[in-house]
């Protein structure tokens, strides 16, 4: 043994691609024998022994302890003669750097090169473990252990939540657990840091709010309390709590360890202070007149909210009463504020006679109407909170000046005005009225409001406004109807909203004045009296039209539907759902035959696409079903009436028949009105649909013409499948559209403007979709790709495009255009009955109603999520609103599946939605790949989300990325539709072996997590 003999990390696992160094069980200079244990690794699965299989003597350089070291690099050598062992290189000592085969250091060494973040004294770094293969990050779900806590080897001290389960986070080394501290709940990347160890517990930082960011500043010698200003006897109403730890540094600056003591008794946030001592040093003087300060609800009282200067006043003044107190407190505390005013003037008869029908106060409803306005305006019912902070709040508790009886004013609070009915909300007021006029309020009933409404309207005033107070963001002056209307004057807090922001309120708030039934529901049958020719016609036989006339024939009403197509069906069946899904199970049964060679069967993956079988099952499928829908219609007692229909009055549409076709398969082109009839009506529900949309790209309406460019309407015409296809969309039509075409044998180019595919799909299922596509051996995606120009023609086109690469070109045989849908309008003739439009869409309400009260509009033709079961919900909404039904369209609880494969789907909200709506969410997932039954089928590609509200347990999101999702979302609509808790989808018993176990082990996993996080936070 000459050279010396490299002990090497070992490979432990198949997995295994680098080890920590856990401990040296032999010490340099030891004999080692053949066999023995020289040192344990941990590897990705378990702690593990190193045995070596040579004699010697164990010399340096050692790999460190807690140092992670590639398979196959160098930890330790072995050499022949005791006089041969190279002494440096102990553990835990550097090695010298000259040497080779050394083990390359990790970031768990540390010196003078420590890395920005780590605390001084920092021995070693806590980073995310990777807990399982495809673990990329984890989420923090609880600290084991404390800042200052003494950790040995081996000790628990925090849990993580993997893609599967939560876990121990172990560390292998002794010190001081020591912030910055990663926070409960956030999500940190594999190997990134959570928390550290120092060597000292002086050195220890007791930060644990947020990941670590920068250095903790280096702890200055503190200089003695009699800095300049300093006293050490505090002011009698802010005593110095007895015990407390000091509050930690602050950082970037110094604090006297009197000003971090008295900080931690105020609870001053020392980071917000501008210290008065010798260089910038914060003082004790500087924390007590510290304003504001951050303290919390159950201490606020100790100090007052805010002290001015005392004015001299002459004359002997009585004591204030508690409220007379209270209310001029909270009015000085309020000129901190920043505010502003914006006004409108709004209608109140129409809320006046809905409140008179409801039997509910006028005050209540003007409450519930601000409520439902915040909804789109949350901000509204933010606070400003000192320093540089933003309390967001779902919860809306409204709170509205009353006059006490022998005066002064009281402002009981109307808790959770956004989800409590308004009767509820009725009865809760009138109790609260009496007990405020009579002084009786119990602390919980005056407290912190999150807005504030004052009615002086009813006094006379004819303008005012109000002065919100600090913990609110925003207050309503109501004053008193004049000629055009009555005027709302919202006084706010600039630091929380703009003037803009409360203008778009107002403007909401003055519609949900003017109109109360759209959230106060119908206040009865919306047909007016009148001799018409039907009680209602529907225009259009699509899914929306279809289920609404359904309902109402149902209900006895006289209905027509007006359908310019010989079959009801509308696009879904004829141009769309039906016919695309036709296409996509052939594809799906060329694509499974990859699978059945996995599963031992072989011999199937010859299979072969017969084209004009196909096509000749899918017209089939389409004419069975338009004919039966057709009986069934009529059946109900439905007129259908074949023709176009247009506006003349808003009572009257002319039925153009001139252009009536035979033809189902084909989008009927309009007639010259040379036939027809006119049909007088009470309601009319507008359900027309939306037709492609082909923007105004060089060659593209042309090629639609001449037939090389396709679109959803007349891609069904295709003579066989194309050899070469471009497709120009990455929307639901244009991917499913890619993926068919590929599985069916065609070369086929995606292009997308945007960076990404699918819109309405949550981010990360869309990101994973496209990784996976990428393994389509004939499909190319290209995203951030403009379309230029198309030419040629059907059977030669040239798709010309710009990427960031320049400009690129792609001959094939045919372009589908799948750039979106758009109503066509126009023919309709909407002015004459007066119904509104915007942004291209018929504007209507969430009971389907458009600006004309007896007019209503569902579908494709209002925007929205344009899929039918949306369609013929809003159906069913608008019959039911037709009936004076209270029914709802509720996107949040809309659903939909992108028929990929793997398929993409959501039901309700992602995170992002969540959070956008105010609503303080979690989210836990699951890769496909740890699921038997995918493992089976080799359909592994995917995850699973669930979104939680973490304040009711709720399940308000489902995200799948999966194959057959398209009947596992079946179940995820019924959490979210039904409001369903995770208590109660973890404890539904699901059957094994299937893919829907994953749902309630997802929502134990996420119960458990909240559980445990919240638990550590009231501890
Ligand atoms: C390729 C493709 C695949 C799709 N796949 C899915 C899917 O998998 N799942 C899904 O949910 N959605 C899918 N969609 C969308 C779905 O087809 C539509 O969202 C749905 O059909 C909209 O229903 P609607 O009732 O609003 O309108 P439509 O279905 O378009 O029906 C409107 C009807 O009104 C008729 N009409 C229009 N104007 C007049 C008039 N003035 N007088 C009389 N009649 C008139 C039209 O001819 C049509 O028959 C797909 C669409 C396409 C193009």
């Amino acid at each position: 043994m000459s050279e010396p003999y490299i002990i090497k990390m070992p490979q432990l696992s198949d997995t295994m691609t680098e080890g920590v160094v856990v401990s040296w069980e032999k010490k340099i200079g030891d004999k080692v024998s053949r066999g023995d244990i020289v040192a344990t690794v941990e590897t990705d699965k378990a702690i593990m022994d190193v045995e070596v299989f040579r004699d010697g003597w164990l010399s340096g350089p050692l790999a460190a302890v807690d140092s992670s070291v590639h398979v196959g690099e160098a930890i330790g050598y072995l050499v022949e003669a005791p006089e041969l062992v190279q002494r440096h290189g102990e553990v835990g000592e550097a090695p010298p750097p000259s040497a080779r085969d050394v083990p390359r250091k990790v970031d768990l060494e540390h010196g003078p090169d420590a890395k920005a973040g780590e605390p001084d004294g920092c021995v070693h770094v806590i980073k995310m473990p990777q807990l399982s293969d495809t673990m990329t990050e984890g989420v923090v779900v609880s600290w084991e252990r404390q800042p200052g806590d003494r950790i040995s080897r081996g000790d628990v001290v925090a849990t993580v939540e993997t893609d599967k389960a939560i876990m121990d986070v172990e560390v292998f080394r002794d010190g001081w657990l020591s912030g910055p501290m990663v926070a409960v709940d956030s999500t940190v990347h594999v190997g990134h840091p959570m928390a550290y160890l120092v060597e000292q517990a002086e050195q220890v930082v007791r930060d644990t709010a947020a990941a670590p960011q920068k250095k903790a500043a280096a702890a200055a010698p503190a200089p003695a309390a009699s800095s300049a200003g300093v006293s050490t006897g505090a002011a009698p109403s802010l005593p110095l709590a007895a015990g407390v730890q000091p509050a930690p540094r602050p950082t970037n600056k110094a604090a006297t360890p009197l000003a971090r003591k008295l900080a931690a008794s105020l609870y001053v946030n020392l980071n917000n202070l501008k210290g008065s001592g010798p260089s910038g040093e914060i003082t004790a003087a500087d924390v007590r007149r510290a304003q504001p300060v951050e303290r919390p609800t159950e201490v606020a009282q100790a100090v007052p909210a805010h002290v001015m200067p005392e004015i001299q006043v002459p004359g002997h003044g009585r004591p204030m009463t508690a409220m007379e107190k209270a209310v001029t407190h909270s009015m000085t505390a309020s000129l901190t504020m920043p505010t502003f005013r914006v006004t409108i003037n709004a209608k109140q008869d129409a809320l006046l006679k809905a409140a008179k029908k409801k039997g509910v106060s006028v005050t209540v409803a003007i409450a519930k109407a601000c409520a439902e306005a915040i909804k789109n305006h949350p901000s509204i019912n933010w606070a400003y909170q000192p320093v540089d902070k933003l309390v967001e709040r779902a919860q809306v508790d409204i709170g509205m000046a009353v006059s006490a009886d022998g005066g002064g004013l009281v402002v009981p609070v109307l808790r959770h005005c956004e989800s409590r009915p308004l009767e509820e909300l009725h009865e809760s007021w009138k109790g609260l009225l009496d007990r405020a006029r009579k002084r009786r309020l119990a602390p919980e009933e005056y407290a912190n409001p999150t807005f504030m409404v004052s009615n002086m309207g009813m006094l006379g005033v004819s303008y005012f406004d109000a002065i919100p107070t600090p913990g609110t963001a925003a207050i309503l002056a109501i004053a008193a109807a004049g000629p055009e209307g009555m005027p709302l004057t919202i006084t706010a807090d600039h630091r929380v909203v703009n003037g803009a922001e409360v203008a778009l309120f107002l403007n909401t708030l003055k519609a949900k004045i003017e109109q109360p039934e759209e959230w106060m529901g119908p206040m009865g049958p919306a047909i007016p009296d009148g001799n018409w020719d039907y009680d209602v016609v529907v225009i259009g036989g699509g899914p929306g039209g279809e289920d609404c006339a359904r309902d109402l024939a149902g209900h006895g009403l006289k209905v027509a539907m007006i359908n310019d197509a010989p079959f009801p069906g509308g696009e879904c069946l004829w141009r769309g759902c039906i016919p695309s899904k036709a296409w996509r199970a052939a594809a799906d049964r060329l694509r499974d035959r990859a699978h059945d060679e996995l599963l031992g069967v072989v011999g199937t993956n010859k299979a072969k696409l017969d084209w004009e079988k196909l096509e000749q099952h899918r017209r089939n499928v389409l004419e069975e079903r338009g004919s039966m829908a057709l009986k069934t219609d009529k059946g109900v007692k439905i007129d259908v009436i074949q023709g176009y229909a247009s506006f003349e009055t808003e009572h009257r549409v002319f039925v153009d028949t001139s252009g009536n076709s035979s033809d189902p398969h084909h989008r009927t082109p309009l007639g010259d009105g040379s036939a027809g009839r006119h049909i007088t009506f009470g309601c009319a529900v507008i359900a027309t649909g939306a037709p492609p949309f082909v923007p105004p790209i060089p060659g593209a309406r042309e090629g639609v013409s001449a037939g090389g460019v396709l679109t959803s309407d007349t891609v069904w015409s295709l003579p066989k499948v194309p050899k070469r296809l471009g497709i120009v969309g990455g929307g639901a039509i244009g991917m499913e559209m890619a993926q068919i075409f590929q599985d069916f044998g065609s070369e086929v180019l995606l292009l997308e403007r945007h960076e990404r595919v699918l819109a309405e799909v949550e981010p990360e299922i869309a990101r994973t979709l496209i990784a996976v596509l990428e393994n389509d051996p004939r499909l190319t995606i290209a995203t951030n790709a403009a379309t230029k120009a198309i030419k040629g023609k059907a059977g030669a086109m040239t798709l010309v495009y710009e990427t960031a690469a320049g400009e690129q070109r792609y001959k094939c045989d045919y372009v589908i255009m799948a750039t979106g849908k758009r109503p066509v309008l126009e023919p309709l003739k909407l002015d004459n009955a007066g119904v509104a439009v915007e942004n291209g869409v018929i504007k209507a309400d969430s009971r389907c109603r458009t600006s004309v009260p007896h007019i209503f509009a569902v579908g494709d033709v209002i925007g929205g999520y344009m899929l039918a079961h949306t369609a013929g919900q809003q159906g069913r909404v608008a019959a039911a609103t037709i009936l004076g039904e209270d029914m709802q369209y509720d996107e949040t609880k809309d659903s939909g599946v992108i028929f990929t494969r793997p398929e993409a789907g959501f039901v309700g909200l992602s995170m992002d939605q969540a959070k956008a709506r105010g609503i303080d969410a979690a989210e836990v997932k699951v890769p496909l790949n740890i699921d038997a039954k995918a493992m089976i089928t080799g359909e592994t590609h995917g995850l699973i989300k669930i979104v939680a509200d973490k304040a009711t347990n709720k399940v308000i999101g489902v995200h799948l990325l999966a194959d057959h999702t398209d009947t596992l979302i079946g179940e995820a609509v019924m959490m979210v539709s039904g409001g369903m808790t995770l208590e109660q989808v973890g404890n539904a018993i699901h059957p094994h072996p299937t893919q829907t176990e994953l749902f309630g082990e997802l929502a134990r996993r996420l119960l458990s997590r909240l559980r445990r996080s919240k638990a550590k936070k009231t501890a």
